[in-house]
């Protein structure tokens, strides 16, 4: 019955240790897909968000439009704060929720909370235990610059913006380092399954 929370820096492959976390029976919630699901229309943080940073972020249809939302919260650390501050506690409650209904369903293999800012958003009390994914910055910058076309000093700028894995360590229960293959990252993934206990 563990909840596992999962985090890692970009390109570390948290994304595809759920994939492989999935194969093997577990049921994922994506904080990534949870934090766009909040903010549509009507949803909990449409109306505080909106509220906070006027009419001007929200699109013709609108919605909230996260490009306008972005460029004033990442020019202004204090405005990021204050977005952080109403959106963080709420994707942790809906998380929770999410956790709490799968339970309420019967499901009792694990659940898997992917999240890259699991521990900055004090998300960590939604976890049994904590598994972090890293890789070298290097191996980081080439995946997320070669697979998803980002370029180079953007991942540098989003690999300085994130804790370090030194830190991420701190809160790990499992680390999973994803230097080698995948196939060698799958047989990592599947010991760490096969240790995980009731
Ligand atoms: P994250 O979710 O942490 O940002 P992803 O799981 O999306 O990272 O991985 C980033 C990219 O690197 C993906 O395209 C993924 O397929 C690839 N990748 C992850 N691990 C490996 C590996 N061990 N060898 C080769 N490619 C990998």
């Amino acid at each position: 019955m563990k909840t596992i929370g999962l985090t890692g820096g970009i390109g570390s492959g948290k994304s595809t240790v759920s994939k492989l976390l999935a194969t093997l029976g577990a049921s994922i919630i994506d904080a990534d897909r949870v934090g766009h699901e909040i903010y549509l229309p009507g949803q909990p943080a449409w109306k505080q968000v909106s509220d906070t940073f006027g009419q001007e972020i929200l699109a013709e249809d609108h919605t909230i439009d996260r490009k306008k939302l972005g460029a004033i919260v990442f020019s202004s650390p204090d405005a990021l704060a204050r977005l952080n501050a109403i959106v963080h506690p709420i994707m942790f409650a809906e998380i929770r929720q999410r956790i709490q209904a799968k339970r309420a369903e019967g499901f009792t293999l694990p659940i898997v909370v992917e999240a890259a800012i699991l521990i900055e958003a004090n998300w960590l009390p939604l976890a049994d235990t904590v598994w972090v994914v890293e890789t070298d910055k290097d191996a980081a910058i080439r995946r997320v610059t070669e697979q998803r076309g980002m370029s180079a000093a953007d991942a540098e700028a989003r690999i300085a913006n994130q804790l370090s894995n030194a830190e991420r360590r701190k809160h790990a229960q499992v680390v999973i380092r994803n230097n080698g293959s995948l196939q060698a990252l799958e047989q990592h993934v599947q010991q760490a399954w096969d240790q995980l206990g009731e």
